[in-house]
């Protein structure tokens, strides 16, 4: 159990990617924070993870919302005292092509993408910079590091993501503090559900590997950077797509 006592706070936990990082810590045997908008969700997922045997606690917060976000990760900190590691996972898109993306899209996405992980980070760092230790990971996407063809405001929020982490890794580290950022390809979730099947063959015939990703791949790559086995990481993205980009 190398988690033990370790508080994880994992963003938008209620379903996909940041649901199974959530199950993996809490495998670990780490107290996990489930955190989406929707507080019943939130607190189904905490209620199944207990019921193996696991420790979490369900949150409900709009990670837009500055004050809100600030409110909710000093309810963790009042009960729990600390928070080890933090994974920004939350995110959304809203694809379309330039011409045709509206304005609330294109701010719908950095305001979630990119604020959201702001206001989280905000939040976290100020009690892991007091305990003089910490693991920020940030789910990026490897279109972040790409670009692609009708997702600018989702690539621009997630190349933001990159920059954001490698800013705080040179500012927290003589905090002892590392920022590391996981970029996946194509993972099966309700988010790449929505892919036309057309699409999806496209992207299938680009992996090496041949499929999609699971949730559970990247959860892999994140238990890793949490670990003390990466206590010398940090600044890094780390791709998780098949061989999609290389
Ligand atoms: P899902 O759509 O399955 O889940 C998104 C999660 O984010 C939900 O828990 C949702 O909860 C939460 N969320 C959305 N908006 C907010 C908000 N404003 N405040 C708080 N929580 C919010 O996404 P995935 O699991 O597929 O993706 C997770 C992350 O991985 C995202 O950042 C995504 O960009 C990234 N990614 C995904 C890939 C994929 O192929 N699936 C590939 C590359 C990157 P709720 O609705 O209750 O708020």
């Amino acid at each position: 159990m190398p988690y033990k006592n370790q508080v994880v706070l994992v963003t938008g936990s209620t379903r996909g990617i940041g649901k199974a990082v959530a199950e993996a810590f809490a495998g670990q045997g780490a107290t996990v924070m489930i955190m989406g908008r929707d507080l019943a969700a939130a607190q189904k997922v905490a209620a199944a993870i207990k019921a193996k045997g696991g420790l979490a606690e369900g949150f409900g917060c709009d990670i837009t919302d500055f004050q809100k976000t600030q409110e909710t990760v000093n309810k963790i900190l009042d009960i729990h005292k600390r928070i080890d590691i933090l994974v920004n996972n939350a995110g959304i898109t809203r694809d379309n092509l330039l011409l045709r993306i509206d304005e609330n899209d294109w701010d719908e996405v950095i305001k979630v993408n990119l604020k959201g992980v702001f206001n989280v980070t905000k939040a976290v760092a100020k009690p892991m910079v007091k305990a003089h230790r910490g693991k920020i990971i940030s789910i990026a996407s490897v279109i972040g590091i790409t670009g692609n063809a009708g997702q600018a405001n989702y690539a621009a929020s997630k190349a933001g993501i990159i920059g954001f982490s490698k800013s705080l890794a040179r500012e927290l580290a003589s905090r002892n503090i590392t920022a590391n950022v996981v970029a996946p390809g194509y993972i099966q979730t309700d988010m790449t559900d929505q892919l036309p099947d057309t699409v999806k063959q496209k992207v299938l015939e680009r992996i090496p590997l041949n499929r999609l990703g699971s949730a559970s791949e990247v959860a892999a790559v994140c238990l890793f950077l949490g670990s003390t086995a990466a206590d010398y990481i940090t600044g890094q993205t780390i791709v998780v797509d098949g061989g999609l980009v290389m």
